[in-house]
């Protein structure tokens, strides 16, 4: 996953150098990683072995701009002075003259300038809920990650740094599987076609889970979203939860794509209520004219697919389990 970040780097190091900067893709990477991650992680070294999800995200190629708005904010006075020691470094190890500190900082600042505008045009982020909902990491490691991801002098740039910086309600959980258990008659639908529960439709339907998906695939829009707007008088946040369930209609030769989220707003002077989710999963639907059909065909009807767990309910007490996923497991009961 990293690699994407050391992509990127490359790419920034070489725009810089052609601008006569003496930044190398290693160093490039390292400045690239504190303007993403902050000071929660040190280096990159750091990164690798947390197995941060790096992903690429081009805003320019997703159907529904406003949702997915690029939402990169990179903490770029932390950029600047680690660009700062590297140049001069740099500098020092050539053994030629090494500029006075104002040329120094004005050559760090286009150094960061390069990287940002790589970073952007690739639309490099960090999987928001590949990270969030990361059982392998304990839960106070992945919101301290996201904690460090807060630029001080901005707001949170995501309902995942908003809610690591203590600014929304803790979420239902924070598995995927044990989100999947949340599903209630609280989760409420936004199509008549469900009307008759979650539970119900999966009863029926017994969906694919398809988990983390990657951003080229156009019905993760939702899945993804991770978003956090407090610029006007109001606090709104939208967070998908990085995974959609999905069923095929043979008859109707549809795609049903169900996908949960989280929203969640308040009037800023209200700020004394606590601020609720309601918790939402939206029906879209993909006939076989679409490009996203054709995706969703290839993943689970196509020849490289993979093995994406099915969803079933409990015939006896309800529960929504999978005979595919040991962390979705129910002993019959
Ligand atoms: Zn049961």
């Amino acid at each position: 996953m990293t690699i994407i970040l050391m992509r990127t780097a490359t790419a920034g190091a070489l725009a810089a150098q052609a601008d006569n900067l003496p930044l190398q893709p290693q160093s490039a990477g390292q400045i690239l990683c504190a303007g993403i991650l902050g000071n929660g992680v040190a280096r990159l070294e750091e990164a690798v072995r947390l197995k941060i999800p790096f992903v690429l995200d081009n805003p320019a190629q997703r159907r529904n701009r406003d949702m997915m708005a690029q939402r990169q904010q990179l903490n770029e006075r932390l950029m600047a002075e680690k660009a700062e020691r590297i140049l001069l470094r740099a500098y020092e190890k050539a053994g030629g003259s090494v500029p006075d500190k104002i040329t120094l900082q004005f050559r760090a600042l286009s150094a960061v300038e390069h990287l940002k505008q790589q970073t952007l045009q690739q639309g490099l982020l960090v999987y928001s809920q590949k990270l969030l909902f990361d059982a392998s990491l304990p839960l106070e490691a992945r919101l301290g990650l996201f904690k460090s991801m807060k630029v001080d002098e901005f707001e949170p740039h995501s309902a995942s740094v908003a809610l690591a910086v203590g600014r929304l309600p803790s979420l239902p959980a924070y598995t995927v599987a044990d989100l999947i258990r949340s599903f209630d008659h609280t989760w409420r639908p936004l199509s008549f076609r469900l009307d008759g529960g979650l539970t119900s439709w999966i009863e029926t339907a017994k969906p694919w889970l398809v988990e983390f998906p990657l951003p080229s695939l156009l019905a993760s829009e939702m899945a993804r979203a991770d978003q956090f707007d407090a610029t006007g008088y109001s606090e709104n946040a939208t967070l998908g939860l990085g995974f959609f369930l999905l069923s095929f209609d043979e008859k109707r030769n549809y795609f049903d794509i169900v996908t949960p989220y989280l929203f969640a707003t308040r009037l800023r002077r209200d700020q004394e209520v606590p601020m609720r989710y309601s918790k939402y999963y939206k029906l879209e639907q993909q006939h076989s004219v679409t490009t996203s059909y054709r995706q969703l065909a290839e993943l689970t009807h196509g020849a490289g697919r993979k093995k994406l767990a099915r969803l079933e309910v409990c015939s006896k007490c309800g529960t929504i389990f999978s005979k595919d996923r040991a962390d979705l497991a129910h002993p019959s009961c």
